[in-house]
This record gives structure tokens, C-alpha cells and sequence, in this order.
């Protein structure tokens, strides 16, 4: 085994002590129905993007994982955060809180009841900014550049960081490019402050990445 492939197989270790099960996109038939209508937004959901839901973490592919095991653990790192987050919440707020507003023009599906004011309901599918989203995603990119550090020494770019943000890939939650490294940097500080929750899940996450590190020298 490669020290990248141990490296991964240290963080599926501590995905597997959370109850994470890891799926591939292409073999399942909720993610391809689910890619339907995401696809608008986002065309490489299916081939580029891993997706945490609940317990579950979905890869691309099993070849996309396997071509670059470093990227595959940052990634489930990422994910972890919001198995994390889901669990404390409950799965069901927070995957509502998640889509939150763009989840609201569902209602305009009342309007088949006969009463048309439910069509302003799809005004909520426009771009609307996310703020769950948005902390959301604070915390997982907080945790990939933590991870991304403790890896390289060095941050990930923060331009890399903001376009997620104000791009396609999460619907364009956060137009407000200021705000973003520094929410990120907030969340940093949060998530590794020893009181919380988070800490002892960051800290076996640190703990393959100082292996990693020593076992390659
Ligand atoms: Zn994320």
C-alpha cells in the first residue's frame, strides 16, 4: 500500500467509527435521479463533486478515488464535517437547512390545487443567497484547509475557496466575496477549540496527517 492509499484508509478508519458508509455515484440510482435537475446547475456533480447525505458519502467513481488517494482523504475530511454536523442537528434539519431558501419554491407546487399565488413560491428558485448553506460550507472548506495545511504547509488558494462560494458549484450561495476566508477562518478557530464536539474528530484527522508526513520522509 501506497502512504497516499494509508493515508486515505486512516480517514475511511475514522469515517468508519462515525457509521460512514462510502457509495460511488455512478452505482447508485438515487444519485442519478438526483442529478436530474442539478445538472442544470452544476454539470460535473456526477463526475467531479462527492456528496455527503446523512451517513453516506458518494464519490464520483471508484477510479476517481483510486487516482489520487491525497484528494480522496482531504474530500471525505470535508465530508466528515458535515456527518458531524448532520448527526448534532438531526439529518433531516440539516439537509432542509441546507437547501434553504431555494427547498421553498417546492410550494409552488400548490398552485395545482387551483390557487396560482403558490407560482410566487418560485421565486425562491432563483440564486437567493444561502446563509445555512453558506455556514455550512464554511465549516467543510475550513476543514479542507486545515487539512490541506497539515498536509503541505501551505493554505489552499484563497480564490480556489471564494469561487466556491460565489460560483456555480453551490448554487451561488454567498455573492459576498469579503466575507468568505473570513467566515472561514472563524470556523477554523470554532471547530478547533477543544470544548467542542468537532475537536476530537479534527484531532484523529491531524493525527493520519502528521503520519503521512513522518512516513514519508
Ligand atoms: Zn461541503
Amino acid at each position: 500500500m501506497t502512504n497516499e492509499e494509508l493515508l486515505y484508509q486512516r480517514v475511511l478508519e475514522i469515517s468508519r467509527e462515525m457509521g460512514v458508509e462510502i457509495k460511488f455515484k455512478d452505482e447508485s440510482k438515487f444519485m442519478k435521479a438526483l442529478s436530474i435537475p442539478l445538472l442544470v446547475i452544476n454539470r460535473k456533480f456526477m463526475t467531479h463533486f462527492t456528496t455527503a447525505i446523512g451517513k453516506s458519502v458518494y464519490y464520483p467513481t471508484r477510479e476517481w478515488l483510486s487516482s489520487d488517494y491525497v484528494r480522496a482523504a482531504k474530500i471525505l475530511s470535508h465530508e466528515l464535517i458535515h456527518v458531524h454536523d448532520s448527526k448534532m442537528l438531526g439529518s433531516m434539519r440539516f439537509s432542509l437547512s441546507y437547501l434553504l431558501p431555494q427547498i421553498l419554491s417546492l410550494a409552488a407546487f400548490f398552485a395545482l390545487s387551483g390557487n396560482l399565488w403558490w407560482l410566487i413560491c418560485l421565486v425562491f428558485a432563483l440564486p437567493v443567497p444561502s446563509y445555512e448553506r453558506t455556514l455550512s460550507e464554511s465549516r467543510g472548506y475550513a476543514v479542507t484547509r486545515l487539512v490541506t495545511r497539515w498536509l503541505t504547509g501551505k493554505n489552499p488558494s484563497d480564490e480556489w475557496l471564494i469561487g466556491n462560494f460565489v460560483g456555480p458549484n453551490y448554487y451561488f450561495m454567498w455573492p459576498f466575496r469579503d466575507d468568505i476566508i473570513r467566515l472561514i477562518e472563524e470556523q477554523e478557530k470554532h471547530l478547533m477549540k477543544i470544548e467542542r464536539p468537532s475537536f476530537k474528530l479534527l484531532v484523529q484527522i491531524q493525527s493520519a496527517c502528521i503520519s503521512y508526513n513522518e512516513e514519508r520522509k
